[in-house]
């Protein structure tokens, strides 16, 4: 029997290092290279606000296959080469496999296990659809109290007293209702945050889930593209759970970071200017194209898509000037 968040790390490590991840799912950066361009630019802009220090530090956490850090990479050598020459690439990455394909795309990276082996120094950071991926804690409220969830050999749920791990929620709570807890999460928040306090730098999270703390269990499993059992064959499927953005934004302001958003997706990209960058892609190109690259944009964007579920989170240094795309 093993608790659940520790059933979620074994079973996403032997996913994730099975093989390609994205046979189940489709990451915005997969579905478009204007993803990428704009962070990559969003970046420069941020460091050009904090005085373009030089070098600086652009890291990112759970790079995929590589392909938003090369989009990034290609749109700062066109665009802004003082800050193309000024960065130096950090990954995290686990999987020994996509690490492998990072590789191969960004041969100039130095990679980590953890945020924490990231070496001091201004930086800038960009992490999608990492979050969702970090093991949660399951705890469900019972008459006697509340009572934490492991997974059996038999991929059965079997609840325990939580004890002192209990969450903090009024006594009102009904029956039955599940809170999660995202704790690498947490720690990573209050990790970047502190180190954010006394170093120049901005963060950007990108993931899908509520903007305020909710009651509920969101774990999900994605088999052959199709939802599963979380609990059943692990290692064969993508666990992830919602990220919980306040949560993560209070730990990353507690210790020190200056936190802008959650917005959703659609508007912050738009924000940033996806759609004339698609228009700029699709010029002198057949309209097949064009509307190839059009249903792309709206699937980022629009609401019912990923559009609103998706949300964008900023942390900075506190004298860091306002982040782009926040505000109108
Ligand atoms: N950002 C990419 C990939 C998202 S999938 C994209 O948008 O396409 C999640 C990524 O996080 C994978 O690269 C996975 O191997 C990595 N990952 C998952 N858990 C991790 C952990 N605890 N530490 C570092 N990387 C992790």
């Amino acid at each position: 029997m093993q608790r659940l968040d520790r059933f979620m790390a074994a079973a996403n490590a032997l996913y994730y290092e099975a093989g390609d991840p994205f046979r189940e799912f489709t990451t915005a950066p997969e579905i478009c290279q204007a993803f990428g361009e704009i962070l990559g630019l969003w970046a420069a802009t941020v460091w050009a606000g904090l005085g373009r220090p030089d070098p600086v530090l652009l890291v990112e956490l759970g790079p995929g296959r590589g392909t938003l850090m090369a989009d990034a990479l290609r749109a700062t050598t066109k665009v802004t080469p003082d800050f193309r020459a000024a960065l130096r690439l950090h990954l995290v990455e686990t999987s020994p496999t996509l690490r492998a394909a990072q590789e191969a795309l960004l041969p100039e990276a130095t990679w980590h296990e953890a945020f924490e082996e990231v070496p001091s120094g201004p930086l800038l950071l960009l992490a999608n659809e990492f979050l969702d991926a970090l093991p949660i804690r399951q705890f469900v409220h019972r008459p006697f109290g509340w009572m934490e969830r492991f997974v059996t050999e038999e991929g059965r749920f079997l609840e325990q007293p939580a004890g002192a791990s209990a969450p903090e929620a009024p006594p009102d709570m009904p029956l039955g209702v599940v809170i999660e807890r995202c704790e690498p999460a947490l720690r990573l928040a209050s990790q970047l945050g502190a180190r954010l306090r006394t170093t120049p730098g901005a963060a950007l999270f990108i993931d899908y889930g509520p903007a305020e703390s909710a009651p509920g269990e969101s774990l999900q499993a994605l088999r052959h593209g199709r939802p599963a059992d979380p609990l059943a064959e692990p290692g064969s499927a993508d666990l992830s759970a919602h990220v919980d953005f306040q949560a993560f934004a209070a730990a990353a302001q507690n210790a020190g970071a200056v936190v802008s958003g959650p917005l959703p997706q659609g508007l912050f990209l738009a924000r940033l200017g996806l759609f004339r960058r698609l228009d700029r892609l699709a010029q002198g190109h057949d309209p097949a194209l064009a509307s190839a690259l059009l249903a792309a944009g709206r699937r980022l964007t629009e609401p019912d898509a990923m559009g609103r579920l998706f949300k964008v989170l900023g942390l900075s240094h506190p004298d860091s000037p306002e982040l782009p795309g926040f505000s109108p």
